[in-house]
């Protein structure tokens, strides 16, 4: 069969990099969900310091925007989409924290642990939970990465979780409606 008949276009590139402390563990779980639900490649890199300027010093939470724009600006990877993981806590300005965030049809996703790690009575989860709500996050920020919005389908992953409760009714599962917009936002990277 000649070459040209696979017209066989790279995936695009997602690389996911562990911060701090952050097992690796947890990167390569999330890595191998992006590449299995997206139908992207997705790689994990060794682990980075956290970038120093984004501890506020009031707060002593990560500023998650801050992570973003520095990450941006130091295009490290040539990656389409970059998943920055951090087991520390993170917020932007407007709410007390955040499991993840990322600007819609952005590059970079920041996503934390920190909240993943315990239930809503204070009790502590078993890790496969902790990841299983990590790839979850995960998914929903590379759908904002991918220009998607919030989506009013409770069993829909783009659907708003502010608690971990909510996140563990959520199946892994993007609706038809998001299914449809991924595909479309994937079709021309
Ligand atoms: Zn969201
Ligand atoms: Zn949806």
């Amino acid at each position: 069969m000649p070459d040209d008949d696979r017209v066989d276009r790279k995936k695009p590139l997602v690389t996911v990099i562990p911060f701090g402390q952050t097992p690796v563990i947890a990167a390569k779980v999330i890595a191998a969900h992006i590449s299995g639900y997206l139908n992207m490649d997705a790689e994990t890199l060794p682990s980075m310091p956290i970038p120093p300027d984004a501890l506020d010093g009031e707060r002593l939470q990560y500023n998650a925007a801050r992570i973003i724009e520095t990450l941006e600006a130091a295009d490290m990877t040539n990656a389409f989409k970059i998943v920055a993981l951090f087991d520390v806590d993170l917020f932007i300005p407007l709410f007390t924290h955040v499991f993840g965030e990322a600007r819609q049809n952005g590059r970079v996703a920041a996503i934390s642990l920190y909240r993943l790690s315990i239930h809503a009575d204070g009790s502590c989860p078993p890790s496969d939970r902790i990841l299983e709500r990590a790839a979850k996050i995960a998914l929903h920020e590379m759908g904002h990465l991918l220009n998607l919005l919030h989506c009013a389908d409770p069993l829909c992953l783009m659907n708003f979780s502010d608690t971990v409760d909510n996140l563990d009714q959520t199946p892994f599962n993007f609706c038809r409606y998001c299914r449809r917009s991924l595909h479309r936002a994937l079709a021309s990277p």
